[in-house]
């Protein structure tokens, strides 16, 4: 427990230590195999969450969310990150961008989201425009009041079928100091509108049993009232969201590198080669005390990163930190426990195998640690001039 830790918030990680513990971990193996939660599960989980407070916990309670704070979430987010993205998925925690629904946009979208009545995406990765979205293809143009929508986005992740999509698309070209720069608007566009085609995309190695979308848009007609915010900000909008849960996926990989390193540790003391416990080897050892020590500093940074989000201080730089960190110290942890435990590592008996495979993806997704040191270096060269 961090050093934020207060009679609350220790309540609240024992309520949701408990949840993953009794009501998700014994269904990984089965959803990893079949990659599917079967839907009975899946609204089991909500119900349960919803009962426990957890469901859309990051949303304020004015919109009727749980309205934790920035340490609540990190404590549910790492807790989280013990178990599949599969199965914790179906906790909704809609996007925060959705906070910027406006009079009618409230009933018909943000609070569907909140109370589980719909599920949204977040449609922003198209086939040729991943780490440069500013390459998207889709685009949007006026029809009278209204927008004609056309392209496609892939990649686009959920628990289940959803109910619409925040769609970003071109809508025009902004000149900047830079030079210019599409615009790009988000728009809430409903499935079953006419011209929007979605089909499950290709099956992930990691977390089995959470889908990606490949969404179409073919002269899809969208109102004026379906845009997300204002025309021309959906990426200041994104943006917002994208530091935080940069933040929420170091949360994640501290808890999923917690329960590796806990089977690492107990392996390396209870295994015997040559007569004694493989921990004793020097190679084993320093690897459990390189795994503690990663983890310990990821866990430091994710918590300073929830002090400078309280004082408002928070950068995209040092969202960046915690998100390359934290999935790489990951990534190293999931390899080091593969290794100690040696073949045993990679049997479908243990769930280190698992593990490993939904480590990876880690290190891709919400921008890939190349992306996040593109922006570290970025914030340390434009003072300079650079
Ligand atoms: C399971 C899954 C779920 C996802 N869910 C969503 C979702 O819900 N919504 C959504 O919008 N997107 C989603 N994504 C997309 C994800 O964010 C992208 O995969 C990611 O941003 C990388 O884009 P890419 O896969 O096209 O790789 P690319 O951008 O093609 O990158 C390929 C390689 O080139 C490197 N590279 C690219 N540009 C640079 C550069 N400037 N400097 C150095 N290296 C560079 C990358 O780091 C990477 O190593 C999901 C992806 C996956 C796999």
């Amino acid at each position: 427990m961090s050093s934020l830790a207060s009679h609350e918030n220790q309540l609240l990680l024992e309520t949701v230590r408990h949840f993953v513990t009794q009501e998700l971990l014994p269904h990984e193996a089965q959803v990893d195999r079949d990659g599917e939660v079967p839907l009975e599960l899946g609204r089991q989980i909500e119900a349960r969450s919803k009962a426990l407070g957890l469901f859309a916990a990051n949303l304020p309670e004015a919109v009727g969310g749980g309205g934790l704070d920035y340490e609540g979430m990190r404590i549910i987010e790492r807790q989280f990150g013990r178990t599949s993205h599969a199965l914790h998925a179906w906790v909704a925690r809609p996007t925060e961008i959705l906070l910027a629904c406006e009079g009618s946009q409230i009933e018909r979208y943000l609070k569907p989201c909140v109370s589980g009545a719909k599920r949204e995406l977040f449609a922003l990765t198209e086939p040729e425009a991943g780490s440069d979205i500013m390459a998207m293809k889709s685009q949007a143009r006026r029809d009278g009041a209204d927008w004609i929508l056309n392209g496609a986005k892939h990649f686009i992740s959920g628990p289940v079928m959803p109910d619409f999509a925040i769609v970003f698309a071109a809508t025009g070209i902004d000149e900047t100091k830079r030079g210019p720069r599409r615009r790009i608007t988000a728009f809430l566009v409903d499935v079953g509108a006419k011209g929007f085609e979605i089909a499950c995309g290709s099956r992930c190695a990691s977390y089995r049993g959470y889908h990606t979308f490949r969404l179409h848009f073919s002269d899809v007609r969208i109102g004026p009232g379906q845009i997300l915010g204002e025309e021309g900000k959906g990426l200041d909008l994104a943006g917002k969201w994208l530091g935080m849960g940069r933040i929420w996926v170091g949360a994640t990989c501290c808890g999923k590198a917690e329960r590796l390193f806990e089977m690492a540790a107990e392996w390396a003391a209870t295994r015997k080669q040559f007569g004694q416990a493989i921990g004793k080897f020097q190679g084993t050892g320093f690897k459990l005390a390189d795994m503690a020590m990663h983890l310990r500093a990821a866990d430091l940074l994710v918590e300073d990163a929830v002090r400078r989000a309280n004082a408002g201080v928070i950068s995209d730089a040092d969202a960046a930190m915690v998100k390359l960190y934290c999935s790489e110290m990951l990534n190293r942890v999931a390899d080091d426990t593969v290794q100690i435990f040696g073949g045993m590592g990679l049997m479908e008996e243990l769930p280190i195998h698992r593990l490993w495979r939904d480590s990876r993806l880690e290190r891709i997704w919400d921008g890939t640690s190349e992306i996040q040191r593109h922006i570290i270096s970025r914030a340390i060269l434009r003072p300079l001039g650079a």
